[in-house]
């Protein structure tokens, strides 16, 4: 975090502040952990501090520390929108433009607080007094170490703390696999087991965690894997048909897409997942080396991320939806077939 920056969000936080930390919807370890951890923290430094999502997580998540305590737009509109006007500043953490939050961008844009970023997506938009952007950072998790670090507080980590920032680097990278992982990375995770974080209990918490009926859907989704050597690329398509006869459940999905990213040769991965209830096809895009999925989620699917991984949506069947994915591919042939 730059110098400016610190000092403009150390000024803000002079005083005792009214505070909403807020997340992306379908919020994922990284969205809850960082929000959690920066939260306790700010309580801990005497303001009074509310974590919101715009809609639930997954069941895989539920047992971070502190994340009983957050309020679900979806579900708790009142309180939320109670808590956001009565702000005086918003963090906004592991998004960095305000459309990511849904339903919630209506209350956010009518609030008087001021607004502070932290997040590692690229191209993040102006909103803010205070932004703190960095897409070579692993994780928002990462960052909010560094943010804390930034506002001498350290040394107030606590187990819980360590905890939910570690969940969140270990998912936002893979468990510490993707290229975003640095050596700085680890000293990070290293000081966060020093201080309380029980990392062999935070893996098994969040792998060893699958249902028959996710198992059996996995099956299916690698069953419907379909390669396109031509373009290095590989996908995935489920159903509406395939969640319900597999009884689906929010988060289910997750790591899907890597099983096509990591077939011998592919730099391209998709999956297309149905959605009925929103009625779009759901898409997470996966990339290896300089191929931009963020350029393609941008460009063709009202989406972005990250170069290696981003995220979608499409409003046409299925079908189709598959269809004019594979007509795009020709504009990045070259791309997809001169890898250096
Ligand atoms: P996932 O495919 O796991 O849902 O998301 C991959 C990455 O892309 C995450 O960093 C996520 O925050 C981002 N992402 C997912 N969906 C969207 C979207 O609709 N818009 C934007 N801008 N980013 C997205
Ligand atoms: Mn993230």
């Amino acid at each position: 975090m730059d110098n400016k920056t610190t000092k403009v969000v150390k000024e803000l936080l002079s005083a005792k502040k009214n505070i909403v930390v807020i997340g992306h919807k379908n919020p994922d370890g990284d969205a809850i952990g960082s929000c959690v951890a920066l939260s306790m923290f700010l309580t801990k430094k005497g303001h009074s501090s509310q974590v919101v999502m715009p809609n639930n997580f997954p069941d895989f998540l539920q047992w971070m520390p502190g994340s009983d305590a957050i309020i679900i737009h979806e579900t708790q509109k009142e309180e939320s929108s109670k808590a956001i006007a009565a702000a005086d500043l918003i963090f906004t953490l592991d998004f960095n433009a305000l459309d990511r939050t849904g339903d919630v961008q209506q209350p956010l844009e009518a609030s008087n607080a001021k607004f502070i970023m932290i997040d590692h997506h690229q191209q993040p938009d102006d909103y803010t007094v205070a932004t703190y952007s960095d897409v070579t950072m692993s994780s928002t998790c990462e960052m909010v170490y560094h943010f804390m670090d930034a506002m001498d507080g350290l040394d107030t980590l606590t187990p819980d703390i360590c905890t939910l920032l570690y969940t969140g680097i270990m998912t936002d990278t893979g468990s510490f696999r993707f290229s975003s992982t640095s050596a700085t990375t680890h000293r990070v995770i290293a000081h966060l087991i020093e201080q309380g974080a029980d990392n062999s209990v935070i893996h098994e918490s969040i792998y060893d965690t699958n249902t028959p009926d996710r198992l059996r859907l996995l099956g299916v989704a690698l069953k419907n894997l379909e390669i396109l050597p031509e373009y290095n690329t590989a996908y995935i398509s489920l159903s509406q048909k395939d969640l319900d006869k597999n009884n689906f459940k929010k988060g289910d999905t997750e790591g899907f897409v890597n099983y096509a990213l990591s077939v011998q040769g592919i730099i391209f991965a998709v999956i297309f997942i149905e959605s009925k209830q929103d009625n779009i096809i759901k898409m997470s895009l996966r990339s290896k080396g300089d191929f931009s999925v963020n350029e393609v989620a941008r460009k063709h699917y009202h989406g972005g991320g990250h170069t290696n991984a981003a995220g979608g949506k499409s409003d046409k069947s299925l079908t189709k939806t598959i269809t004019e994915f594979i007509s795009i591919l020709p504009e990045y042939k070259e791309a997809l077939t001169h890898v250096s």
